[in-house]
């Protein structure tokens, strides 16, 4: 059996140095690469065939070449040499962000640590970012001296280096110095590749490792693999496999610079010498089924971002793939540059292939609508509850957008009240249920009535099973009749009866409250069965009768107003809702025909308290008893006793649930309003 790595051949990096200048070998420029372009003698054997040269210098290149600078990259010095020349800058993006970064913390001050080989054109162009000044330790046994171990410390890796060795050194470095700054700067790909050799190397009776002798990421490969497999094999072509006895499992793996052609040799041949029969195509699959089809969906990576389109890596396509910049993102705002940035592992859908253009149309936004689409079928199905914005108000209904899916919610579902003017629910969001899916015309109704009434029913049970006689709650006043108030006290409605609303007599609930109000309220009684709850809202401290009852005392003197005169007396307000009758004989020293004779309506007296019934709420009051007697009165009174003061079986409420009595030797009084209309009992619906 033969096992190909899956990241055997050419990395991001790579594969864009290698593409690129491929792609300027058509033009009429003359090439120039500083250094070999990769570490793979048959590509640069292939390249100077088509006239690319390699030089070791700057200066060594004619002028009217073309020079690039390949995936390592290059110090400083070397743009400064460049400057004036056609360049065209290959440099991997994840080695550029070392340069970055060792660039930055040079000039703040740090001692720049490399840890890599001192002699890879990678770290040698690193360097050259802090000034050729950098510690470069390739030794987990390093010995740190005095004078490092003062410094603070930036730590970069070279890309390609084992993650296990560059932690090794970097807690060796932190035993000794104070002050460090650790960037693990390792390639993924340098990762999943070394991690992908390890793994197949523990199952393998033989590895072959592919790639230059040069190429330092390769003999990583090679050296993991020995330690789980000790036959190991390096190799740069078919040509250098051994010539041994067949093995039952064979791993295969290749360096960032061996070209997909060379491992499909290696693969062929090894095909021929295992014990087991396989088919060549199939182990070849493993490493290049590469073959794109219409519809579908892989994982990228971003090589440039331009302003109109991104291109995409297809990880192993012979062609690199287009993404417009009205299929990256719902956002016309966004520009490409603020979603994606070279080097992103982008999903992506594949649109369209054109072999014959070499061309790959690829889509996000049919991707996130897809995946919507069937985030939105799971939640129909499981009955999830989704939260969406409304984004506008169409004819019968409004439409919810939910991670890129339109959702229509008719207008008699978009609540749970009846909406009238259901522009005014735009920009809000709403959660709701999927109530009808179809599937072929990719139509989905949504709910939010039903999550509110399920609600409801929730709260109405909760209610139900705690409510009880006295119980107090706080209530929303929701809506006003002329015999009272339905208050919503969680869930359900209680009405407060007119009566229950205030101490005086009021003509309609809203002279008291209005819709809206927050009420404390008392269940006054309940009903299960027929499910109504009337409420009880005044308090009983703050009864005015009670209040009175404290503050007045038979013989006290009261300021009174005048406020009522019927036949037998006047009525007068001593304080808010408490009046008293001074009865028609209390009125004056003298006999009189009528109140109105000596009393006007408002007019301010004073009257002693002569009688009280907090029972009856009924007060008796006199201005006559504060009328000095005079002399000769009185000693006629002696002789003849006046009339008894009829007016003390005489007395009268303002409460109104208390009857005005009769007042003796007088005519009835006629009754002094018009009748309030009747409530209804005190109860709700
Ligand atoms: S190994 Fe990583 S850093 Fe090096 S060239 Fe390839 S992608 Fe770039």
């Amino acid at each position: 059996m033969i096992k190909v790595a899956k990241t055997a051949g050419f990395c991001y990096g790579v594969k864009r140095a290698v593409d690129g200048v491929y792609k300027e070998i058509d033009s009429e420029k003359k090439i120039a690469t500083l250094g070999h372009l990769i570490h793979n003698p048959q590509v640069i054997d292939d390249l100077e065939g088509k006239g690319v040269i390699s030089y070791d210098s700057v200066s060594e290149i004619p002028k009217d070449y073309t020079v690039v600078i390949r995936a390592h990259g290059v110090g400083k010095n070397i743009y400064d040499e460049l400057e004036g020349r056609e360049v065209i800058d290959l440099t991997c993006p994840f080695v550029s962000k070392i340069h970055r970064i060792v660039s930055e913390h040079h000039d703040k001050g740090y001692q720049i640590v490399i840890v890599g080989d001192k002699n890879h054109p990678e770290v040698i162009g690193i360097n050259g970012w802090c000034g050729g000044e950098a510690v470069i330790i390739n030794d987990v046994n390093y010995k740190i001296d005095e004078n490092l171990a003062e410094k603070d410390l930036c730590i970069v890796a070279q890309t390609t280096i084992n993650r296990e060795f560059f932690g090794e050194i970097v807690q060796n470095i932190k035993k000794t110095c104070k002050s460090t700054l650790v960037f693990d700067t390792i390639c993924s790909a340098t990762k999943d590749r070394q991690k992908e050799a390890d793994e197949i190397s523990r199952n393998s009776d033989m590895m072959i490792v592919i790639g230059g002798k040069e190429s330092s990421n390769t003999r990583k490969l090679f050296e993991i693999s020995k330690r789980n497999c000790p036959v190991t094999y390096h190799i740069e072509t078919f040509e250098d496999l051994p010539q041994e006895k067949t093995y039952n499992k064979i791993g295969i793996t290749a360096g960032a610079s061996t070209p997909g052609s060379i491992i499909e040799e290696v693969v062929k041949a090894m095909s021929e010498n295992v014990k087991n029969e396989e088919n060549f195509a199939e182990l070849f699959a493993q490493y290049e089924s590469k073959t794109l089809n219409n519809g579908d969906i892989i994982d990228g990576t971003v090589v440039e971002v331009r302003n109109n389109e991104v291109i995409v890596d297809l990880g192993g396509f012979k062609y690199n793939g287009q993404l417009a910049a009205d299929q990256l993102t719902d956002d016309p705002s966004l520009k490409p540059s603020d979603v994606v940035k070279e080097g992103d592992t982008i999903k992506v859908y594949v649109v369209g292939v054109n072999d014959g253009e070499g061309k790959v149309v690829l889509s996000r936004k049919k991707l996130v609508a897809m995946e919507s689409w069937n985030k939105i079928k799971a939640a129909y199905e499981s009955e999830e509850i989704l939260e969406g914005k409304i984004v506008k108000a169409v004819k019968g209904g409004v439409i919810a957008l939910t991670d890129g899916s339109q959702v229509f919610i008719p207008a008699r579902q978009a609540s749970g009240r009846f909406v009238q003017d259901l522009q005014s629910l735009v920009g809000t969001t709403v959660n709701y249920k999927i109530i009808e899916i179809d599937e072929r015309r990719r139509r989905v109704i949504g709910s939010v009535r039903v999550i509110l009434e399920a609600e409801r029913k929730e709260r109405e049970e909760k209610f139900w099973a705690d409510a009880e006689v006295g119980k107090k709650y706080q209530g929303t006043v929701k809506s006003l009749t002329s015999f009272g108030a339905f208050v919503d006290i969680g869930g359900v409605d209680g009405l407060v009866h007119i009566s229950e609303l205030s101490w005086n007599k009021i003509k309609h609930p809203s002279e008291v409250v209005k819709e809206g109000d927050v009420l404390d309220v008392y269940i006054k009684d309940i009903n299960a069965e027929t499910k109504k709850i009337s409420l009880g809202f005044k308090k009983i401290e703050d009864n005015p009768w009670t209040i009175a009852q404290s503050k007045i005392n038979v013989g006290d003197v009261v300021k009174c107003k005048i406020v009522r005169m019927m036949p037998f007396g006047a009525f007068a307000e001593i304080m808010p809702n408490v009046d008293g009758l001074i009865h028609i004989s209390q009125i004056a020293d003298r006999r009189i025909g009528k109140p109105e004779d000596v009393l006007t309506i408002g007019e301010e007296v004073e009257a002693k308290v002569t009688d009280l019934n907090w029972d009856e709420k009924k007060i008796s009051l006199s201005i006559r008893a504060l009328i000095p007697v005079p002399e000769k009165e009185e000693e006629a009174e002696e002789e003849a006793p006046a009339e008894p003061q009829k007016a003390e079986t005489l007395v009268y409420s303002t409460d109104p649930d208390v009857e005005v009595e009769e007042a003796i030797e007088i005519e009835p009084a006629e009754e002094e309003e018009a009748p309030v209309e009747e409530a209804p009992a005190e109860d709700a619906e």
